[in-house]
């Protein structure tokens, strides 16, 4: 197979190429435990997925076609009217982590994702990694940063009746999954209902 053949390549290069999105596609940024499933979900309806050395997806979608979607652990990066987004890009051969890789190698048939199939997917794996959705803004329980995408990871025991709510932002929630004990320990110790 020679790069003529397929539809898109990344520039040829020996390293990580800084492209623009919203050039020759928009990118669909997706958190490792919700896209691991996603990619599962999709099978052979995805297209060509970049991950980074974080374990992050990236997978590309027709410009546009995704600007108006709300999903927890996914961002999608477009052009915006006062804003330039790069996305690092690995040569076409890279089809090996642990470094930025193809994760679904650029193929004669396999390059930008159907969005309307992509966002069924993410959906779903949204919902089976994260939960149920939960409205309004709460503060992660490990960064103790304000989230928009709160998940809820667990309930404080002891204390007043009921508990206090034990909420993360999607890139923690797995962490309080493991059921670490520090973790947990930290969270009561330092959590938005610590000392009430
Ligand atoms: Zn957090």
């Amino acid at each position: 197979m020679t790069t003529n053949t397929l539809p898109w390549t990344p520039p040829a290069a020996t390293d990580v190429e800084p492209l623009r999105v919203g050039e020759s596609w928009d990118a669909v940024r997706v958190s490792p435990p919700v896209g691991e499933r996603a990619l599962a979900l999709l099978g052979d309806d995805t297209g060509a997925v970049i991950q980074d050395a974080h374990g992050t997806f990236y997978w590309l979608v027709a410009i546009g076609s995704a600007a108006s979607w709300h999903l927890r652990g996914t961002r999608v990066l477009c052009e915006l009217v006062d804003e330039v987004t790069y996305l690092g890009v690995p040569p076409a051969d890279w089809h090996d982590g642990p470094r930025i890789h193809w994760r679904v190698p650029l193929g004669p048939d396999r390059y930008l994702t159907n969005a309307r199939l992509l966002w069924e997917a993410l959906a779903a794996a949204d919902h089976a990694e994260l939960g149920p959705r939960v409205e309004g803004r709460q503060l992660c329980f490990r960064c103790q940063l304000p989230t928009d995408e709160p998940v809820i990871v667990g309930q404080e025991h002891g204390g007043s009746l009921g508990g206090g709510i034990i909420y993360a932002c999607p890139t923690h929630a797995p962490d309080y999954q493991r059921h670490d004990p520090l973790v947990l320990l930290d969270a009561l110790r330092c959590g938005p209902e610590a000392g009430a």
